[in-house]
């Protein structure tokens, strides 16, 4: 796992059921299910794909009893399919309340998610956070305090808003929601520990929806406190979108060496995969250099020199036998993931981007002989003809794994 020379900022160590969040630990990759908890199988069958896309760390809603009481079964199925990533349960307005009342069902979560934001008003909103926590303390689970400018405490906003109102030079509103977002986190994380919860349990997020901001308020959380930090854009939207803006906002902090958790918030298609917030998050981390999950395969656009969409499909292509492969490579190649591979459309990228890469291929161009030079550790290594290239060249690039992976 190469970190580049990226400084991580130094968090607590958090455990979260087998997996460790901040301290040393890697960035851990969440995500969070959208069916409805009481319905146990479709739930179980949920996590155990995201668990499967790469997830370490599964929320699921915990709104009413009925969730509550499911929590039991659903993780009882994880385990009867070999499945043991941490279940985080997300609480919200009655979390008091059903963390009070099933401690049993709460005992088999591995972390709560607190939004203080939605935990009450006034002078229920302490005590029904103390409620929670003392919950936490006792069952020696840890918790996520979890702000979101959505749900952002209305008290604290409009009392921020007043004094600023009365400075001489006013912040933006902008400036002063971002404020209260990490005022909201630190003061209740505070109250967390005044009630014997150790930094090593508390892990803290303040999600909002713009990039900048966002980033605004990491960059000034991660300077005034060191509890672990799960970093995510809230409502990142979907397809494209989702995926750039989660990017942009995400990028600019891990490379600081800010997050030790994160989570990618997509809207999913309707049928369309859940596990599409795993694989995104897993490339930004890859794109970065932070981690490898999976060989790296660079392609060209292609242009007016690329003779045919040969090599388009040949980059989709060994996309897609790369993943399907990688379960049993993982297994058989420890390293695998750190493979670089290039697929290039023409001769004048094609044999220097190869030659960048582990092994790479340059298919012919437009007027180019119809041949398709192959490079492995940068040196020429043979030239393919004919109709076969993508298979010959899937047996080059297994033989060269099997060589440099095997144990
Ligand atoms: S490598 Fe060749 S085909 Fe690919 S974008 Fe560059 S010029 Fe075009």
């Amino acid at each position: 796992m190469s970190m580049n020379n990226i400084n991580r900022r130094k968090s607590h160590e958090v455990k979260v059921g087998n997996i460790s969040v901040g301290g040393n630990n890697p960035v851990i990759v969440q995500s969070m299910t959208d069916t409805n908890t009481s319905d146990i199988e479709k739930t179980t069958e949920q996590i155990i794909q995201l668990a499967e896309a790469g997830s370490e760390i599964v929320r699921v809603t915990v709104n009413d009893s009925d969730a509550m009481q499911a929590i039991p079964y659903i993780k009882e199925s994880l385990i009867k399919s070999g499945i043991t990533v941490p279940i985080v349960g997300d609480f919200h307005f009655n979390g008091h309340i059903l963390l009070n009342k099933y401690k049993t069902e709460a005992g088999c979560l591995d972390k709560f998610r607190i939004n203080p934001g939605n935990v009450g008003k006034k002078n229920k909103k302490d005590k029904n956070f103390t409620t929670m926590i003392e919950t936490a303390c006792e069952l020696n689970k840890p918790v996520r305090i979890g702000v979101n400018w959505g749900s952002l405490d209305q008290e604290l906003l409009a009392s921020n808003l007043d004094a600023n109102n009365k400075l001489s030079k006013p912040k933006t509103l902008d400036e002063v929601m971002c404020d209260s977002v990490i005022t909201s986190a630190l003061e209740n994380a505070k109250l967390a520990e005044s009630l014997g919860m150790g930094k090593d349990k508390i892990i803290i997020s303040c999600k909002l929806s713009k990039v900048n901001m966002l980033i605004k308020v990491y960059k000034k959380i991660s300077e005034i406190c060191d509890y672990a930090l799960h970093l995510g854009l809230t409502e990142a939207g979907s397809n494209e979108r989702g995926v750039v803006y989660s990017a942009c906002a995400l990028g600019p902090l891990l490379l600081d060496g800010i997050g030790d958790t994160i989570r990618v918030s997509l809207t999913t298609d309707i049928n369309g995969s859940r596990s599409k917030e795993v694989e995104v998050a897993k490339l930004i981390l890859q794109s970065l250099g932070i981690r490898y999950f999976l060989p790296d395969v660079t392609s060209c656009p292609g242009c007016g020199r690329t003779s045919s969409d040969y090599f388009q499909k040949l980059a989709s292509d060994i996309d897609k036998h790369i993943k399907i492969n990688m379960p049993t490579w993982k297994k058989d190649y420890p390293g695998v993931e750190n493979l670089k591979i290039s697929v290039m459309g023409c001769i004048v990228n094609g044999p220097g981007e190869s030659k960048h890469a582990d092994i790479g291929i340059s298919l012919p161009g437009r007027g180019e002989n119809p041949t398709a030079p192959v490079y492995i550790d940068g040196q020429k290594n043979v030239t393919l003809k004919g109709n076969n290239i993508t298979n010959d060249f899937k047996e080059i690039l297994f033989n060269y794994i099997e060589s440099r992976f095997k144990t």
